[in-house]
């Protein structure tokens, strides 16, 4: 396989954003994803006719560079405003709540168009030659750069580099390996009638074992079928992460039971082993310059798709720095 001037590990957010700036500059790039899929917490997924955002449910926008992105997403039909105002948003005007046209996948799906992006590539080993990284992925495959940014949750990104043997975390191992992160569980159902939730068809839950109740039908991702996520709290996941379906799907559905005016006909349940990172690295990315190595994601300068989606664009800005 041909070497790139960058090789990317994620086509998340953060992967997809930086790649989208290095080619801005004609830098040569590549993407390697595990998934079959894009977006990777941008997921959005079928069932039974209907249509489910199971992780990030939307973003926001704070930052005139991502409102930049979102502009021209907007601009192009890929995304639009969900909604502005949640009870608990301390400012009555709210601000707005962006989702994909058709899901959440639907950014990252319009980013990866112009981008090289390699899915069902798990990278399962790292090394380093004189000059170039090799990324060797379980499917037998060798991918070269000259330089490496890794987008992967921080917990994972250091399991696969601290088996290079390399010095790469510039003395900072300790502080980097404290960076943690938050184990969720979703249930995805299916109803027999529209959900009953108030517009715009998401609640928070405040009280244990749920977090969050969504209607994809009025989100108007899933026209057809009324289709709900439900999303657990922390304490919740762990204790039911080894749970069968049988035992936690129902024991989200019941406590959701009160917000609904439909019956269940079908559900699943699907585990996040990484949701958002509970102390995200204070910076919005770490460089080891040296090896020609940048670590990006949400782990850094910002837990959600805001933080990741400018992480990416600040380690884009940094890789450049030291390219030549
Ligand atoms: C249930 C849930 C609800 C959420 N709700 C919201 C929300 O409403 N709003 C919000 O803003 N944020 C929300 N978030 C957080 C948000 O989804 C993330 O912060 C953001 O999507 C992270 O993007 P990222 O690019 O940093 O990482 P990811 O999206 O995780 O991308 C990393 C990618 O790396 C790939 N990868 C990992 N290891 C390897 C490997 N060895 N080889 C190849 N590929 C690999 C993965 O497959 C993945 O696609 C939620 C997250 C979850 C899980």
């Amino acid at each position: 396989m041909q070497a790139t001037d960058v090789l990317i590990i994620g086509a998340g957010i953060s992967g997809l954003i930086c790649a989208t700036e290095l080619r801005k500059v004609d830098k040569s790039v590549r993407i390697l994803d595990k998934g079959r899929g894009l977006g990777g917490r941008r997921a959005t997924r079928r069932m039974a006719g209907g249509r489910l955002d199971h992780g990030a449910q939307y973003f926001t926008v704070r930052d005139p560079r991502l409102q930049a992105y979102a502009d021209d997403w907007l601009a192009a039909g890929i995304i639009k405003e969900w909604f502005r105002h949640l009870p608990e948003d301390s400012n009555p005007d709210g601000y707005s709540r962006y989702c994909g046209i058709n899901g959440m996948t639907d950014v990252p799906k319009h980013l990866a168009k112009e981008l090289d992006v390699c899915n069902s590539q798990q990278v399962i080993e790292l090394s380093r030659d004189a000059d170039r990284w090799i990324a060797r992925t379980a499917s037998g495959d060798s991918f070269y750069s000259k330089h490496l940014v890794i987008t992967s949750p921080l917990p994972q990104t250091m399991n696969l580099l601290d088996a290079t043997g390399l010095s790469y975390a510039k003395g900072a191992s300790d502080a980097l390996r404290a960076v943690r992160y938050e184990r969720g569980l979703a249930t995805l159902a299916i109803l027999d009638g529209a959900s009953g939730l108030p517009e715009p068809g998401g609640i928070k839950i405040h009280e244990t074992p749920l977090t969050w109740i969504a209607d994809n039908q009025q989100k108007g991702i899933s026209p057809d079928v009324c289709a709900i996520t439900i999303h657990a709290d922390t304490d919740f996941a762990e204790a039911h992460w080894d749970s069968p379906n049988e035992v936690r799907g129902p024991l989200m559905l019941d406590a959701a039971a009160p917000h609904l005016s439909a019956n269940v006909l079908e559900y699943d349940c699907h585990r996040w082993g990484f949701t958002t990172p509970t102390n995200p690295w204070p910076d919005p990315y770490f460089q080891n310059a040296g090896l020609q190595l940048t670590l990006a994601g949400d782990s850094f300068g910002g837990a959600r798709v805001e933080g990741a989606a400018l992480s990416g664009i600040e380690a884009a800005a940094a890789v450049l720095l030291g390219l030549v």
